[in-house]
C-alpha cells in the first residue's frame, strides 16, 4: 500500500495525502468557512517556518500533538489567501502567474499535513484522532475552494486553450493539462447550485471516511484474540507466545493477546494447531466490524457508496468507477473488469488444485471435516512442508530484519542503481523504533532521507505503506524525505527480529515505492515522484519485489542470524520453488476484493443504501468468486483501502500493476538481467519521471512494447491450467 493522493482523490478526506505535491496540498486545501489564522499559531509552533534540520527533516523532537491543529488552520488560511490573489490577479493569465503560482502556494499546509498524515497513520493518539475528525471536512472544503473556484478555473482554462501557442516545455505542458483535467474532474464547470451540492457531498463523505477509520481502528483493537489459557496457543513459537504475553501486558490484561491484522486471514492461523482457536480468531477477523456495536461500519460504508454514486452523477458520470478511472492508465472500468475477468478462470483453477491438495492432507490424517477458511493457512503450511519441506520456523533465522534491510533491500538498490546508505542518529524520530538513513547517489551526492518504521503497534494502522515528509521538486528546491511503515511482529525484549519471507517481500515492495519517490527528478511538485495514477503507482514496488529472490542478492542477505552462515543451497532452492505455491489462493483473494471494490463503485446514483452482507454475497457470486474456503482478502466492512485510503474503484490496480511489474522484470531477463546499465536505463526512463509523461507511452517507450499478462501468469505459476 502507498499513501498517495491526486487532487481528485477522495483520500484528501482522510488526511492521507501525498504531500510532496501542491496537488496534495491542494488536495488538502481550503475554503469558505473563514479560516482566520489561529491566534495560537506563532513562531513557537514547529511548523511555523521550514525546518532548519538537514534537508528540512521534520523536527520531531519539538513537535507536539497540540501543534497540528493551529498549523493546519493557518496553512489553509495562508493558501486560501495565496489562491485568492492568483484568482484576482488583474494581469492576463500566464503560466507563471497562475499555474506556477499555484504550485508554489500552500507550503505551510503541505509541511504540516505531510507530518500529520504520517503520524496519524503510524503513531496516533486521542488528540490526533480528534484533530483529524475536526480538520478532515475542513480540508475537503479547502480543496473545493480551489478546484471549484470559478475565477481561478477561468484563468486555468484560458491558459489551457492557448497552450499550443505558448512556448512550454513538455513537463510544463503536462502540468497545464493536469490542472485543467483536475478542475473539470472536481466539477469546476458545474452550475453554482451543483457546486454547492458537490461541496455538501464532499464534506459528508469526508466525515464518513473519518468515522469509518475511527470505527475500524477500535474494532480491530477490540477484535484481538485474548486468552488466559496458553494451551489454546499450541503451535505458536516460543518467541511468538512471548510477544503475545508482552502484548497482553501492554494492554494490562492477563494472559496472551494476539492483535488482529487488517486482512481477513491472520498470520498466526498458519501455526495454531487447535482448530477451535483458529475458527475463533478467524471469526473475530471476519465479523470485526459488524457486531452491532459502536464500531459497526455497515451503515457507514453503505452511505459512502450511495453518496459516491450521487457525486459521480453530479459530475456527469454513469458511476463513481467511471469518474475515478478516467485519468488512470486503464482509462475505463470496463477495461479493468475485462482484465480481471480474464484472469479469474486461471486463478480459481489453481486455487481449486491447491484446495484439493489440502483436503487430501486433511483426509489422510482422518480429519473428518471439510476445508474451511480458518484451516487454509494451517494446512497450506503443512502441504508446503510436505511438498517443499519448508516451514517458516526453518526459514526465519535467515531473515533477521536489519540484515535483510542493509544487505538485501539496500544492497539491491546499490547493485542496480549505485545507491549507498548511512544511518543518521542525529535526526529526530517520532517513535524510538523509527530509523533514519541518508541515501547517496552513485556519484556520492545526497539523494534523499529514508525513514523506516517496521514494528506493529496498537496505535498504527494495519498493513504497510510508503509516503513522504518532503517531496522532490526543482521548483521548490526540495529533495525527497520518504518513509516506509510496516506491521512486523516486534520481538520480545532482547530477541532478534526474525521475519518471514513474506515480510522480506513487503520490505522490498515498500522500498520499491521509496525508490520511485527518491529518484524523482521533476520540476513541479504536482507531477513528481509517486504522485501518479494508482494503476501505475504499484508497479515500481512490485517490480522491486523480484530482486528479493535474485540469486546474487538473495545470497547476500539470507544468512543465519547467529552464525552468519549462508542459507543452504537446497533450502534456498526450496524457497524459490515454493514461490508459486498458494498463488491460486493469493490471486483469487485479491481478485475477490478487487471485484467487490469495483462493484460497490458501479452502483447507479438512484440505488438505495445497500445491505453490505447481501451485496457482498451477490457481488462475489456474479463473478464466480464466491468460494466457501476462499474468502476475499478484505471484506467490505473492513476494506479500508476503498473507504478511507483512496483506493476506491482502484483496488484492481494491484493486479494491473502486477502485470506491469512482471512484464518489466521480463525485460531485464531479456537484456542481461541485473546490470547498472539496465538499472540506470529503468531509472532514467521510468522511475525518475513521476507523472510528467503519458504513462502508457512512457512504459511502452522503455519496454519497446505494450504490457501483457504472459509474464504475470508464468511467474505466478498460473499458466498451466490442467488439473493434476
Ligand atoms: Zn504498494
Amino acid at each position: 500500500m502507498i499513501n498517495f493522493t491526486r487532487p481528485n482523490a477522495s483520500k484528501a478526506a482522510l488526511l492521507v495525502l501525498k504531500t510532496t505535491t501542491i496537488a496534495a496540498a491542494i488536495a488538502f486545501c481550503s475554503i469558505n468557512a473563514g479560516f482566520a489564522a489561529d491566534a495560537n499559531f506563532s513562531p513557537a509552533n514547529p511548523f511555523f517556518a521550514p525546518s532548519t534540520l538537514p534537508f528540512q527533516a521534520p523536527p520531531f523532537d519539538k513537535i507536539k500533538s497540540e501543534d497540528f491543529e493551529p498549523a493546519i488552520e493557518a496553512g489553509m488560511a495562508q493558501q486560501q489567501d495565496e489562491i485568492q490573489r492568483i484568482a484576482d490577479n488583474h494581469d492576463a493569465p500566464s503560466f507563471e502567474n497562475t499555474i506556477v503560482a499555484m504550485e508554489k502556494s500552500g507550503q505551510l499546509l503541505r509541511r504540516v499535513t505531510a507530518v500529520f498524515s504520517g503520524i496519524t497513520g503510524a503513531n496516533t493518539n486521542d488528540i490526533l484522532q480528534k484533530v483529524r475528525t475536526v480538520e478532515a471536512p475542513k480540508l475537503a472544503a479547502h480543496r473545493d475552494f480551489i478546484f471549484l473556484n470559478t475565477k481561478l478555473f477561468g484563468r486555468v482554462d484560458a491558459i489551457y486553450k492557448q497552450r499550443a501557442t505558448l512556448t512550454l516545455d513538455a513537463e510544463s505542458l503536462r502540468l497545464v493539462e493536469q490542472y485543467h483535467d483536475d478542475f473539470i474532474h472536481a466539477g469546476a464547470n458545474l452550475s453554482q447550485a451543483d457546486k454547492n451540492e458537490l461541496r455538501k457531498l464532499n464534506e459528508e463523505l469526508s466525515s464518513l471516511s473519518t468515522a469509518f477509520s475511527n470505527k475500524l481502528l477500535a474494532a480491530t483493537k477490540a477484535g484481538a484474540y485474548v486468552t488466559a489459557n496458553r494451551a489454546t496457543l499450541e503451535g505458536l513459537s516460543d518467541a511468538r507466545i512471548a510477544a503475545a504475553a508482552q502484548a497482553a501486558k501492554a494492554r494490562q490484561v492477563e494472559g496472551f493477546v494476539l492483535p488482529l491484522q487488517n486482512t481477513t486471514q491472520q498470520p498466526d492461523l498458519a501455526s495454531l494447531s487447535d482448530r477451535s482457536t483458529r475458527q475463533e480468531i478467524f471469526e473475530h477477523s471476519w465479523s470485526r466490524a459488524e457486531r452491532g456495536d459502536a464500531n459497526d461500519t455497515r451503515d457507514t460504508i453503505a452511505r459512502i457508496a450511495q453518496l459516491r454514486a450521487q457525486k459521480a452523477k453530479l459530475l456527469g458520470y454513469s458511476s463513481f468507477a467511471a469518474w475515478k478511472l478516467e485519468d488512470q492508465m486503464a482509462k475505463t472500468p470496463e477495461a479493468a473488469l475485462e482484465f480481471m475477468d480474464a484472469i479469474v478462470p486461471a486463478a480459481t483453477a489453481k486455487a481449486a488444485r491447491e484446495a484439493k491438495d489440502i483436503q487430501d492432507l486433511i483426509d489422510s490424517q482422518k480429519g473428518g471435516f471439510q476445508l474451511q477458511p480458518w484451516d487454509w493457512d494451517y494446512y497450506a503450511e503443512r502441504v508446503r512442508k510436505a511438498q517443499y519441506d519448508l516451514d517458516d520456523a526453518q526459514v526465519k533465522p535467515y531473515f533477521e530484519l536489519d540484515n535483510v534491510l542493509q544487505n538485501g533491500v539496500f544492497y539491491a538498490a546499490n547493485q542496480l542503481y549505485g545507491l549507498t546508505f548511512k544511518e543518521r542518529h542525529d535526526i529526530p524520530v517520532y517513535q524510538p523504533d523509527v530509523r533514519v538513513f541518508e541515501v547517496f547517489d552513485a556519484n556520492g551526492h545526497h539523494l534523499a532521507l529514508f525513514y523506516c518504521d517496521y514494528f506493529k503497534r496498537d496505535n498504527k494502522n494495519g498493513g504497510a505503506w510508503m509516503s513522504e515528509f518532503v517531496g522532490q521538486s526543482r521548483l521548490l528546491g526540495t529533495s525527497p524525505i520518504v518513509y516506509n511503515v510496516a506491521n512486523f511482529s516486534k520481538p520480545a525484549e532482547g530477541e532478534p527480529a526474525l521475519i518471514s519471507f513474506t515480510d522480506v517481500i513487503t520490505m522490498f515492495h515498500e522500498f520499491g515505492h521509496a525508490l520511485h519517490g527518491m529518484f524523482s527528478d521533476c520540476d513541479y511538485p504536482t507531477l513528481s515522484g509517486t504522485s501518479i495514477a494508482r494503476d501505475f503507482v504499484e508497479f515500481p514496488s512490485q517490480f522491486n519485489e523480484h530482486w528479493a529472490l535474485y540469486p546474487s542478492i538473495f545470497a547476500h542477505y539470507a544468512q543465519h542470524y547467529k552464525t552468519g552462515a549462508p542459507m543452504p543451497q537446497e533450502l534456498a532452492a526450496r524457497i524459490r520453488k515454493a514461490e508459486t505455491f498458494n498463488k491460486g489462493y493469493d490471486m483469487t483473494e485479491l481478485l475477490a476484493a478487487a471485484e467487490l471494490d469495483m462493484q460497490w463503485h458501479f452502483l447507479p446514483p438512484q440505488a438505495p443504501p445497500q445491505n453490505p452482507d447481501e451485496f457482498e454475497k451477490q457481488a462475489l457470486e456474479k463473478k464466480h468468486l464466491s468460494i466457501g474456503y476462499l474468502p476475499p482478502r478484505y471484506r467490505s466492512t473492513y476494506f479500508s483501502h476503498i473507504w478511507q485510503s483512496g483506493y476506491s474503484a482502484g483496488y484492481y490496480a494491484y493486479l494491473w500493476t502486477q502485470m506491469l511489474a512482471d512484464d518489466a522484470f521480463q525485460w531485464f531477463v531479456e537484456h542481461g538481467e541485473l546490470t547498472r546499465a539496465n538499472g540506470d536505463r529503468f531509472r532514467n526512463m521510468v522511475l525518475s519521471k513521476g507523472n510528467t509523461e503519458d504513462l502508457a507511452r512512457m512504459y511502452e517507450e522503455w519496454r519497446g512494447a505494450p504490457p501483457n499478462t504472459k509474464a504475470m501468469l508464468k511467474y505466478r505459476g498460473l499458466e498451466e491450467s490442467t488439473p493434476k
